[in-house]
């Protein structure tokens, strides 16, 4: 990922710094724009393991933690800014992040905790098991906001805002659906149009649908996930650096597999349906088989959400309990 060597301008070089997580495909991104007022898009992942691929990143690229000068956030994800902590101890650089994530990482706890307990006893969830998906939403609320303090960030981002950070314009794309604050950054290196994605077109796979989690608006991941896909359709061929995953120089080709496959989970949704009246929990464990089924309860949720707005299947509820069925 050279970047174009143009003489007689500023040059930006991207160093890419991949650092482990233990999900597929196995490591999260950050990127190094070099220059006088080094960039990094992106935080990495929590812990101290992170914190020492982060540096050893850094210093393949002659750079350390603290020439850091600007941090710009894609989404409020642990694996996103899990360093912002020790980048803002080192060198205090200036923070950038989504606006949308200022008042979810702001949010009333007791009053997430309401919401996502209302969602999931609708979702067929009861018990102990009511209690984790609450727990853990909550949990999660609280490490996000401890790792990105919305105090710390000094530039909030709104779509299509273009920023100047360092020499170069940050055009922001809002692209929720993975995370519903989720941004991505267009940009022009010297020539080089070049997209800092995120969470969204990556080659390997589809991310998956969180979104709000079960919090307000987790009926509307999928409506917001081919949003997303519209607008990066639009932007045409560039550069695309993600989160995880290679870089790669084909949008139109990812957005189109992306589409392709929220169809294939739609059809899969319908098609359970149709095999017998379910709740979002049931389908979520089918589709989740051996793995853990709290990470696919939103796009579930959602999932057979949107098929009921469209007059696809139906549904009743019965003691608080949503049950989808074939029409
Ligand atoms: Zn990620």
């Amino acid at each position: 990922m050279e970047s174009p060597s143009t003489p007689a301008q500023s040059q930006a070089t991207i160093h890419r710094i991949e650092i482990e997580v233990d999900w597929p495909p196995g490591h999260v991104d950050t990127y190094l724009v070099d220059g006088p007022e080094p960039i990094l898009v992106d935080a990495g992942m929590a812990g101290e393991e992170s914190a020492t691929a982060l540096e050893s990143g850094l210093a393949d690229a002659d750079c350390s933690p603290s020439d850091v000068e600007h941090l710009v956030v894609t989404h409020p994800h642990v694996d996103h800014i899990g360093q912002v902590n020790a980048l803002l101890d080192a060198n205090s650089p200036t923070v950038y992040a989504p606006i949308g994530a200022r008042e979810r990482l702001n949010r009333d706890a007791t009053d997430l905790g309401d919401t996502i307990r209302r969602h999931a006893r609708q979702a067929g969830i009861r018990g102990e098991m009511l209690d984790t998906v609450v727990e853990q939403s909550v949990n999660s609320l609280e490490r996000n906001r401890s790792l990105l303090d919305p105090d710390a960030v000094d530039v909030w981002i709104g779509d299509h805002d273009v920023v100047s950070i360092a020499d170069y314009d940050f055009e922001a794309i809002h692209t929720p659906g993975h995370q519903a604050d989720h941004l991505c950054y267009d940009v022009d290196f010297d020539g080089e149009q070049t997209l800092f994605s995120g969470d969204i077109l990556l080659e390997p796979f589809r991310s998956v649908m969180i979104h709000t989690g079960l919090d307000t608006g987790v009926e509307d991941a999928v409506p917001a996930f081919l949003g997303a896909l519209d607008r990066l359709d639009e932007l045409g061929p560039r550069q695309v650096l993600p989160g995880h995953g290679p870089v790669h120089d084909r949008p139109g080709e990812i957005v189109q597999r992306s589409r392709d496959s929220i169809e294939r989970m739609l059809d899969g949704a319908k098609a359970a349906v149709a095999d017998g009246e379910l709740t979002v929990l049931e389908l979520a464990q089918q589709r989740a088989g051996d793995r853990d089924f709290h990470y696919v309860l939103p796009e579930v949720y959602s999932a057979l959400a949107h098929l009921d707005n469209a007059g696809e299947i139906s549904s009743r509820m019965e003691n608080d309990v949503r049950y989808f069925y074939q029409k």
